[in-house]
């Protein structure tokens, strides 16, 4: 995909697989750089899959402890290893996720031959705080609201440099050996004497976009202003309003509530994943959602969302018309 941010869709399914559906996992792209977004199982396999590469990727970001992000970990992890994989690799995640990941490795008398570090969010810092950056790149923290500790991420573009105004510059006669010193905004007395202002050939800066992960959450203002205003946002959406009392329950938002945290919280976009097992058929999902935020996606699994969304949305793929749940109640959601 030639877009220089986007998102892929690796699973959206809670708690198990069902429906052809994989547990969460995505792959966030910034700049050709990769992050996974949470491992369920079958993250490695998706992975593939779509064609993502080894050596583009950076980190992993784990919200939370829970078996449906995680599970996936120790294939990814050893098999980046079989594959030769040699340059550093990072996973943020709550506190035990160090302790889990390396019992994994040596119980199973794995071998990392990568640089392997694991980096724990402290919950007595105070939030939003960035845990990872890089050129063009910020990833703050914050917590939400689940059972077990769990954390959103907020990937922020960083400002962009403003745009060169080369056409310009050419059509002034300046001469090519400036134009380093003129991309960098510098004032310039030139050997004809000709004066050029700080700036004078910097257009705008092009906006910089940015990616909200949710998941998972009960529904709560507790962590809007950390995803405000925020491009495009990812909200669990487990269940549909029927069964707000059980969302309630496991600490899970209805598709009405992620739509009520994206219109609240000003964004451009909505997708929602996370969906039950119960759930056969997504529909309802959307329906629900539309009804309160029109620019609803679902988070269907290979689906590629640019960041910003692109003025003409992709079509959404056929979704069947029929009744939602059909199956018993898993154990946990
Ligand atoms: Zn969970």
């Amino acid at each position: 995909m030639n877009f220089p941010f986007f998102v892929c869709i690796l699973g959206s399914s809670s708690a198990m697989p069902a429906f052809g559906r994989n547990t969460s996992a995505q792959v966030l792209s910034h700049n050709s750089r990769l992050f996974l977004l949470d491992c369920g199982e079958g993250a490695q396999l998706q992975f593939r899959k779509y064609q993502f590469r080894n050596s583009r990727l950076d980190a992993i970001f784990i919200s939370h402890l829970h078996g449906d992000h995680i599970w996936g970990l120790p294939g990814f992890l050893t098999t980046l290893s079989l594959s030769n994989h040699l340059e550093p690799l990072v996973i943020y995640g709550p506190k035990g996720l160090k302790n889990l990941v390396e019992h994994m490795i040596v119980a199973s008398q794995s071998f990392i031959k990568y640089p392997l570090e694991i980096i724990e969010i402290e919950p007595s810092n105070s939030f939003p705080y960035i845990v990872y950056e890089n050129k063009g790149l910020q990833v703050s923290c914050f917590p939400l609201q689940h059972r077990i500790e769990c954390y959103g991420f907020l990937f922020q573009e960083k400002p962009k440099r403003a745009r060169f105004m080369y056409y310009e510059a050419k059509r002034d006669g300046i001469p090519k050996e400036y134009y380093s010193l003129l991309k960098n905004g510098a004032a310039l007395v030139l050997q004809n004497g000709l004066e050029i202002a700080a700036n004078q050939y910097l257009g705008e800066a092009p906006p910089s976009f940015s990616y909200a992960y949710c998941t998972d959450t009960r529904y709560s203002d507790s962590y809007l202003p950390y995803i405000q205003g925020a491009t495009v946002l990812y909200h669990e959406a487990t269940f549909t309003q029927e069964f707000l009392v059980r969302a309630e329950e496991t600490a899970h938002s209805t598709a009405q509530e992620a739509a009520l945290a994206a219109k609240t919280a000003g964004v451009e976009q909505l997708i929602i994943g996370h969906f039950s097992a119960r759930y056969r058929y997504l529909d309802t999902f959307l329906a629900e959602s539309q009804s309160i935020f029109a620019n609803t996606e679902l988070a269907i699994e290979g689906r590629m969302f640019p960041i910003p969304p692109p003025a003409i949305l992709p079509l959404t793929e056929g979704l069947e018309d029929a009744s939602n749940h059909d199956r018993t109640t898993p154990d946990f959601e």
